[in-house]
C-alpha cells in the first residue's frame, strides 16, 4: 500500500499553496495533492458566471511566495485561475496533484501512527487505499455538487430558465434578456452589473439589504509602490499594507459601528440617483461585518442602477408564475431568467468521514487549535482562511505552521502530534463567527472556538502572524508522541512497540516540566522560529 508522508488533499487556492510549502520546507517529506475534480483552482475554477471576481485585493489573496503582479487589485476570475495554474507549474506542484481523487474517508490509527485513508476514482468509483503521515485538508468549506437552493413555490410552471451560479450554464445567452436575480450576497452585486451590460434589465430582488463598499478597481497606491520598487520589495510591502489596512478597517468597524454604517450611506447616497430611496435597499439592520462586507469595484453596480439597465426590490419571494417572480407584496417581476444567488452550501472537510482508533469524529463538537486542528486528533490540519480579509492570508501561515510542526516531529523522532483542550472550559462560540444564513445553518457541523488562545480565533492577521510565526511549535496544548516507539522518522503502518496516545501523553503531563519532555528537545529544523519564542510561554487560554 501506497504511503506519503503528508496527504494534502484539494489542489484549490490553498491545496497549491500547501504543496508549494512542504516541498519547500520539507524536502525530505514525501507527498501528493489528491484532487476530486479534474483540474486545479477550486472555486477559481468552479464558478463561471458572468463577472466573476475577487472581493478582497489581490496583493493579499495572492500568496506571499508568488505576489500577484496583474493591473488589478480586485481581479477577474480567469486572471486569478491563470495565477493559480501558473504557480501550479512554475513550483511544480502540479506533477504532484492526482486528479479525479476524492478523499471520503481518514481513520487515524495509534497503533500505527498515520491515517488509514480511503479515497474513490470518480471515473470508475474504484476505492484507492493509502497510508500518510499527516493529513492536511484544503478543501475550501463548500459543496461543490450543489449550491444552497431554498424551496421556492410554484418553480414548475415557470417557463423561463432557472439558473444557479454554481452552475453556470455555458449555452446560456443573457443578452436582451430580462433578468431577476434572486439574493443580495456578494454573487449578486457581482452579477447584477455584469449582466446589465446586455440584457434588456436585471432585477435584484433582496429579502433584506446587505452593505455595499466602493472601491477602486485598480489600487493607485499600489500602482505607485510597483513603480518604485523592485518585486521582491513592492510584492511584500504591498500584501503588509493591504492587511494591516483591512485589518484596521475591520477593527474600526467593530469598535465603531455607527460611524462606519454612516460613510457607508453617505457613499451609497453619492453613488445613486438624487431621491433613491436608500433605506429600504441599501441601509441593513446589521452591524457592519456582522456579515460580510460585499465590494463593487468603481462602483459598478451602482453605475448600472444609475443607468437604468439595472433596478433593486426588496421584498420576498411569494411564488414563481408561469412569466416570472411575484413577491409577497404582490408586484409579479417578469423575467426570461431567474437567477438563484442563494449562496453555498456549507461543508468542513470536504465530506471526509474522520475517525480517530475507530471512533467517528463529530467536527461540531471539537475545538480548533489554533483556527487549523481538531482537539483530539492528530496529525490533521485544516485550511480555513478569514471571514474578514483574505482567505489566502490565514492559509499561508496555516502552511508554514504545518511545516514547522513536520520539521519538529521530524528531529525529535515523534510520529504523533495531537492538539489537547484540557482544562479548556467556559463557553464555545461557532468557528466562522458570521451572522450570514449561509454561515448559521451550518454552524453545528462546524467545529467550534472557545474562549481564549490557542483554542480562540482571532481573525486577524497581525495576532495569528504573531501567534503562527513567532511562538514556539511545541506549545503544551500539543501532545507529540511516538505510540510506536521507535523513535525514527515515520516511514508507514510498520512494526514498533505499541503504546496508547493518552498513557504517553499522561507521561509527558506527569513530568509537569515542558523543557523536559521530547517534544521540548531542541529542534535544529525549528531553531529560527525559537530565536523569538519568548513570548510563546505565556498569555495563552
Ligand atoms: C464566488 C466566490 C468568490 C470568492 N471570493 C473571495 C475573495 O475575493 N477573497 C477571499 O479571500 N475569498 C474568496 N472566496 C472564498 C474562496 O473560496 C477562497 O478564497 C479560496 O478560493 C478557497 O480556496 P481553497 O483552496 O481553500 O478551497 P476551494 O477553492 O474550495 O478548493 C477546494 C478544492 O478541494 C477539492 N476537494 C474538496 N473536497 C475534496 C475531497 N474530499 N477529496 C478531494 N478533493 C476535494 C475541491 O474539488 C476543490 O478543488 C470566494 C468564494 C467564492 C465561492
Amino acid at each position: 500500500m501506497e504511503h506519503l508522508d503528508v496527504l494534502i488533499v484539494g489542489a484549490g487556492l490553498s491545496g497549491i499553496g500547501a504543496g508549494h510549502a512542504v516541498q519547500a520546507n520539507c524536502p525530505w517529506a514525501s507527498y501528493a495533492v489528491f484532487e476530486a475534480r479534474d483540474s486545479l483552482g477550486g472555486t477559481w475554477d468552479l464558478f463561471r458566471y458572468p463577472g466573476i471576481r475577487s472581493d478582497s485585493d489581490m496583493y493579499t489573496l495572492g500568496y506571499s511566495f508568488r505576489p500577484w503582479d496583474g493591473d488589478r487589485a480586485i481581479a477577474d476570475g480567469p486572471s486569478i485561475l491563470r495565477y493559480l495554474r501558473q504557480t501550479a507549474e512554475e513550483t511544480g506542484v502540479d506533477r504532484a496533484i492526482r486528479y479525479g481523487h476524492r478523499v471520503v474517508r481518514a481513520g487515524w490509527s495509534t497503533a500505527d501512527a498515520c491515517w488509514h485513508v480511503t479515497t474513490e476514482r470518480t471515473d470508475t468509483g474504484e476505492a484507492v487505499q493509502l497510508t500518510c503521515g499527516f493529513l492536511f485538508s484544503c478543501t475550501g468549506y463548500y459543496r461543490y455538487d450543489h449550491g444552497y437552493l431554498p424551496e421556492f413555490a410554484g418553480t414548475g410552471r415557470y417557463a423561463g430558465r432557472i439558473v444557479h451560479p454554481q452552475a453556470w450554464p455555458d449555452d446560456l445567452d443573457t443578452t436582451g434578456k430580462r433578468i431577476v436575480v434572486i439574493g443580495s450576497g456578494a454573487t449578486a452585486i457581482t452579477l447584477v452589473p455584469a449582466l446589465a451590460r446586455t440584457a434588456a434589465h436585471v432585477t435584484m430582488l433582496q429579502r433584506s439589504p446587505t452593505y455595499i463598499v466602493s472601491l477602486p478597481g485598480r489600487d493607485p497606491l499600489a500602482d505607485h509602490v510597483r513603480r518604485m520598487l523592485p518585486p521582491r520589495l513592492s510584492g511584500p510591502l504591498l500584501r503588509w499594507l493591504r492587511a494591516l489596512t483591512t485589518q484596521g478597517s475591520y477593527a474600526f468597524s467593530r469598535r465603531w459601528p455607527g460611524a462606519v454604517k454612516r460613510a457607508l450611506r453617505k457613499q451609497v447616497v453619492e453613488l445613486l440617483p438624487a431621491g433613491y430611496d436608500v433605506d429600504t435597499h441599501f441601509s441593513p439592520h446589521y452591524d457592519p461585518w456582522d456579515q460580510r462586507l460585499c465590494v463593487v469595484p468603481d462602483g459598478d453596480l451602482f453605475a448600472a442602477i444609475r443607468a437604468g439597465t439595472a433596478s433593486v426590490v426588496t421584498d420576498h419571494v411569494d411564488t414563481f408564475t408561469e412569466h416570472g417572480v411575484r413577491t409577497r407584496s404582490g408586484v409579479e417581476l417578469e423575467a426570461d431568467i431567474v437567477v438563484t444567488a442563494t449562496g453555498l452550501d456549507l461543508l468542513f472537510l470536504g465530506g471526509i468521514a474522520l475517525s480517530v482508533d475507530g471512533r467517528a469524529v463529530d467536527a461540531g463538537d471539537r475545538l480548533t487549535y489554533r483556527g487549523m486542528m481538531l482537539d483530539g486528533v492528530p496529525n490533521l490540519a485544516i485550511a480555513i482562511g478569514y471571514t474578514n480579509a483574505s482567505w489566502t492570508l490565514k492559509c499561508d501561515l496555516i502552511c508554514d505552521q504545518v511545516c514547522r510542526l513536520l520539521a519538529q516531529m521530524r528531529s525529535t523522532g515523534m510520529r504523533q502530534c495531537t492538539p489537547v483542550a484540557e482544562g479548556c472550559s467556559g463557553p464555545t462560540e461557532p468557528l466562522l463567527g458570521l451572522t450570514s444564513g449561509y454561515v448559521q445553518r451550518a454552524a453545528g457541523r462546524f467545529p467550534k472556538q472557545g474562549a481564549r488562545f490557542p483554542w480562540r480565533v482571532h481573525q486577524s492577521y497581525l495576532r495569528d502572524y504573531l501567534a503562527l510565526k513567532l511562538r514556539r511549535v511545541n506549545d503544551p496544548a500539543l501532545a507529540f508522541t511516538n505510540p510506536v516507539g521507535d523513535g525514527s522518522p515515520s516511514t508507514g503502518p510498520d512494526g514498533g512497540t505499541l503504546s496508547s496516545l493518552p498513557s504517553v501523553t499522561a507521561r509527558f503531563r506527569r513530568a509537569g516540566d515542558r523543557e523536559r519532555s521530547p517534544a521540548n528537545e531542541v529542534a535544529p529544523a525549528d531553531a529560527g522560529s525559537r530565536a523569538g519564542a519568548g513570548a510563546g510561554r505565556d498569555g495563552r487560554g
